[in-house]
């Protein structure tokens, strides 16, 4: 008797620390909708991650208020083939990758914003990218998390964190956890094919300055 009370207890117990877990890492059942986010279980579990990756992002979200983006109108496939080049259109719409040292922006020093090439959505500014000698455009940190989408990509045996815009969806490289240990730690590694470069003005160069 005093045994069958005991097991009793040790499962409402287990029920409790198992469902105080799932609050706790931000899961719910499968299925289930967040009623904050509309998220499924699953999603809201991405998003979860994806801001967790992201959250060294917040020191240059202030600068992304003033950043002025071209109104979004979406394209069909047809008229991506007619504004896009071949390399820009294979990169953004198929996940392709272009080749290394063979690309416009992998060794450009120049201070600006690296917008969307399909959608013009400031993506990542000069501020943020360095030398990590891949031979393509590397960046330690997008402009704003908002501005850029990811999903787990498994073209490749080990999976890797793939980097889309937020905004029209074109693909823009992957992100691997080898950037500069004093920044934060990620290397955004980018397509140049999927970027349009945008040099600042001396205006908004000594505007920046200023902030400094
Ligand atoms: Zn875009």
């Amino acid at each position: 008797m005093k045994h069958s009370i005991h097991h009793v207890d040790a499962k409402r117990v287990f029920a409790f620390i198992f469902a105080a877990v799932l609050v706790s890492i931000g899961l719910r059942p499968a299925g289930s909708q967040d009623a904050a986010t509309g998220l499924s279980g699953a999603d809201a579990a991405e998003a979860v991650e994806v801001n967790a990756d992201a959250s060294a992002t917040t020191e240059s979200d202030s600068d992304a208020d003033e950043i002025e983006d071209p109104p979004y109108i979406p394209k069909t496939v047809a008229q991506l083939q007619k504004s896009l080049s071949p390399i820009q259109f294979k990169v953004t719409q198929n996940e392709e990758t272009e080749t290394a040292f063979r690309n416009k922006y992998w060794d450009n020093k120049k201070e600006g914003l690296y917008r969307c090439i399909v959608c013009g959505q400031a993506l990542f500014t000069s501020e943020t990218k360095f030398k990590s000698g891949t031979g393509w455009p590397s960046f330690y940190d997008p402009i704003s998390k908002e501005r850029i989408g990811m999903k787990v990509d498994f073209r490749l045996i080990y999976p890797r964190q793939e980097v889309h815009c937020s905004r029209c969806e074109a693909h823009l490289g992957h992100v691997f956890n080898d950037g500069p240990k004093d920044k934060t730690g990620k290397r955004y590694c980018l397509n140049s094919a999927a970027l349009r470069f945008e040099e600042a003005t001396e205006k908004s160069k000594s505007a920046n300055d200023k902030k400094r």
